[in-house]
C-alpha cells in the first residue's frame, strides 16, 4: 500500500513517525469511533488528533495530513 509523505518532526527533525489510534466509542456495525494523531518517536511531540468514525486508512490519512500541516 502506498504511504502518504509524512514530514519530519517540526523539532528534533527526526523522520521515526508514527500514528497512534484510540477508540472512543466502539461500534457494533461500522467503524469506531476514534481518536487518531501522529507523533515523534524520537522526541514525543504530537501531532493534532483526528477524531470521527474513521476506517484505519482515513484516521491515518487525516493525522498526517493535520501533522504535514502543523
Ligand atoms: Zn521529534
Amino acid at each position: 500500500m502506498k504511504k502518504q509523505f509524512i514530514k519530519p518532526c517540526a523539532i528534533c527533525g527526526s523522520t521515526r513517525i508514527d500514528i497512534k489510534r484510540e477508540i472512543i466509542t466502539p461500534f457494533e456495525i461500522g467503524d469506531d469511533k476514534v481518536r487518531v494523531w501522529a507523533f515523534c518517536r524520537n522526541c514525543g511531540q504530537r501531532g493534532l488528533s483526528a477524531v470521527g468514525r474513521l476506517t484505519e486508512k482515513e484516521g491515518e490519512d487525516a493525522a498526517i495530513r493535520l501533522w504535514n500541516n502543523v
